[in-house]
């Protein structure tokens, strides 16, 4: 294992909360994703996010940044925590006004609740006729989970994620809840993170996309991520465009690895090349003792 330096109080400084968005098919993830997605984007910045990537980062009007992941349903939440990534800072828990508290947004509940994530509600399809904001409250309340309108803890916001209606309010309760999670990383160190993504191109070979825990990520850095390594050629942001650093809770799609390491897995940046091709293979034959030792049983 890589074992890391503790970062010197005076080192740290604030940065964006992580939010990840779960809730049952249809009540609107996609939505809501989008319309974030689309309206906030940086005044003169040429174009929107148009390609799907799996986490992307957005500025509110006032500079304040929250990165969003968008990762397939929350079985990819799961999946990074088993592997050791806690890479969600905040969930939202989205419910349509039009339908219950669903088996997945029990689900999606107890994960978060698992892995000690705050949650927001987000009460979505409020312009819908047959909305009844209330029932979901109520469905909540019978899970213990008591909204603040109702004299709980847990903040909660009626929006439209088709209309747009509410949805400021919602990012601003986010914002809330991450100034008292008191945020913090130390940029001036070398790059930790998580591998949110990867796939294998045919022009740009192996790209992944990853998210900056702490450090300062840079093109030229040797990477490790599971049982790949390389040093990064290119680095681009979740506009196409080319950047040549990312900073904690900033995605980068980083080219220049050898192979495609699996969502969750954890990256770190090394002084050479060597040393991370050398970790690579202890990790490579790790990996096969085992696989022989499984077959022998
Ligand atoms: P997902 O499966 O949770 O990602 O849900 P989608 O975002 O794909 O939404 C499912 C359906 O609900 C789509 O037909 C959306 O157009 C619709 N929908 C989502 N949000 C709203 C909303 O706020 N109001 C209304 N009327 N329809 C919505």
């Amino acid at each position: 294992a890589i074992t890391e330096e503790e970062d010197d109080e005076n080192d740290l400084v604030p940065r964006a909360p992580i939010v990840t968005v779960m809730g049952h098919v249809d009540h609107g993830k996609t939505s809501l994703l989008d319309h974030i997605r689309n309206t906030n984007v940086i005044a003169g910045e040429a174009g929107g996010i148009t390609q799907h990537i799996g986490a992307y980062n957005v500025t509110l009007a006032d500079g304040r940044k929250i990165t969003f992941l968008d990762t397939p349903g929350h079985e990819a939440f799961t999946a990074m925590r088993a592997r050791g990534a806690q890479v969600t800072d905040i969930a939202i828990i989205i419910i349509s006004a039009d339908d219950s508290v669903m088996p997945t947004t029990r689900e999606a509940i107890a994960h978060a609740q698992a892995a000690n994530v705050p949650m927001v509600f987000a009460i979505n399809k409020i312009d819908k006729p047959g909305a009844n904001p209330d029932k979901i409250r109520e469905d909540l309340a019978n899970m213990n989970l008591l909204v603040e309108e109702w004299g709980g803890k847990y903040q909660c916001q009626e929006i439209s994620a088709k209309k747009g209606i509410g949805v400021d309010d919602l990012l601003e309760k986010v914002l809330l809840e991450a100034e008292m999670l008191d945020l913090k990383a130390n940029p001036n160190r070398k790059a930790t993170g998580s591998i949110i993504e990867s796939s294998l191109d045919k022009g740009r070979g192996y790209v992944s996309t990853v998210l900056v825990s702490n450090g300062t990520l840079r093109v030229g850095d040797n990477v490790i991520a599971g049982t790949s390594y390389g040093r990064i050629k290119a680095m681009f942001n979740e506009r196409n465009q080319r950047i040549e650093k990312a900073s904690p809770a900033e995605p980068a799609i980083i080219l220049g690895l050898n192979g495609a390491p699996t969502a969750g897995d954890t990256f770190h940046v090394l002084e050479t090349e060597q040393e991370a091709r050398e970790i690579a293979n202890k990790r490579l034959q790790l990996q096969r003792e085992q696989g022989l030792r499984t077959q022998k049983r």
